[in-house]
């Protein structure tokens, strides 16, 4: 997929270069005796889960990433070099919490309605739940690294439409809560308190979606219609009972709280069956491409098909 990718590359830069050059040659071109045809949009291809373990790798060689840490400026270079690869504007957001800084980035792209995606990118600075060593940081290969690792992929592949403005919102400090009287969520809570882009319609959370043995449940505070519509494409993608099961399961304090308080309809797409969870056995070898691949098509669908929020909002003809 990656060599078709840059042989297309390099054939559109060929006819741009042909193009450029039979301009300069004419200053003015011979009518033409038919309406010109624009050629069709070229797709950015389609989200690729092994790449996006890659990408999950790239975070776990950091080490743990907890908030205010070098590491986790490491992280945000390593994401903000990827965005801006992938023809995204940056945006960052930068507030205190507590005496520690709390970085978001935001990549944007599009003009249009703004729906956000989006990824806690911090890790738990103490494996509570690990029996042997729970003073210890955790790596945090499935609890922050999977979904900013979907981001990231999500970033290279997504065919933007007509009136569609995308955030990939990357949250600082989801995973302090419950430690030193910290909650849960902080990064995003500031952003929701001042969005340093336009205000989302939407936003979908994924978290905690790359195990290997991925159940993805319906998430009870979700905003159900949301829902309706993400579970619906996982069923129209074949994932239904594989990976997605469209039924209720937990109630998660997540990084969806935030904009749901403030009206905005939110959805978290979170595996919370996963025994590593906030252990030190949450590392990169806990991930699978397949489980990423599927949480981020459908993802990738949805932006693809618009964006919609409610199961009626869908165009009658989806794409796939
Ligand atoms: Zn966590």
């Amino acid at each position: 997929m990656t060599v078709r990718h840059l042989v297309a590359r390099w054939w559109w830069s060929a006819v741009a270069l042909v193009v450029l050059a039979c301009q300069a040659a004419t200053a003015t071109p011979p009518p033409s005796p038919s309406p010109t045809v624009s050629p069709a949009p070229r797709s950015r291809g389609q989200f690729d889960g092994v790449r996006a373990l890659e990408f999950a790798r790239a975070q776990c060689a950091i080490g743990p990433r907890p908030t205010g840490s070098e590491a986790l400026l490491r992280t945000r270079a390593w994401i903000e070099q990827q965005l801006v690869q992938a023809g995204w504007e940056v945006v960052r957001q930068e507030t205190t919490y507590r005496g520690l800084p709390i970085r978001n980035v935001v990549g944007v792209r599009g003009q249009g309605r703004p729906v956000m995606v989006g990824a806690h990118y911090d890790t738990r600075p103490r494996a509570e739940r690990d029996p042997t060593n729970p003073e210890a940081p955790i790596l945090g290969g499935n609890d922050g690294a999977s979904g900013a690792a979907v981001l990231v992929e999500l970033a290279y592949v997504l065919d933007i439409p007509e009136g569609l403005q995308v955030q990939l919102a990357f949250f600082d400090a989801e995973d302090r809560g419950n430690i030193d009287g910290w909650p849960f969520a902080v990064g995003a809570s500031q952003m929701v308190a001042d969005f340093p882009v336009a205000r989302p319609e939407a936003m979908v959370l994924v978290d905690m979606v790359g195990d290997k043995d991925q159940q993805i449940y319906r998430e009870r505070n979700s905003d159900p219609a949301l829902n309706d519509v993400l579970f619906a494409i996982a069923a129209e993608l074949g994932y239904e009972g594989r990976g997605f099961y469209n039924e209720p399961k937990w109630a998660i304090i997540d990084d969806h709280i935030p904009f749901l308080e403030a009206g905005i309809p939110a959805v978290d797409l979170i595996d919370f069956d996963y025994p590593a969870w906030h252990t030190l056995d949450d590392t990169c070898e806990q991930l699978g491409a397949e489980s990423l691949e599927r949480v981020g098509r459908v993802v990738e669908t949805w932006v693809e098909q618009g964006a919609p929020l409610r199961p009626e909002d869908r165009s009658p003809s989806p794409q796939e």
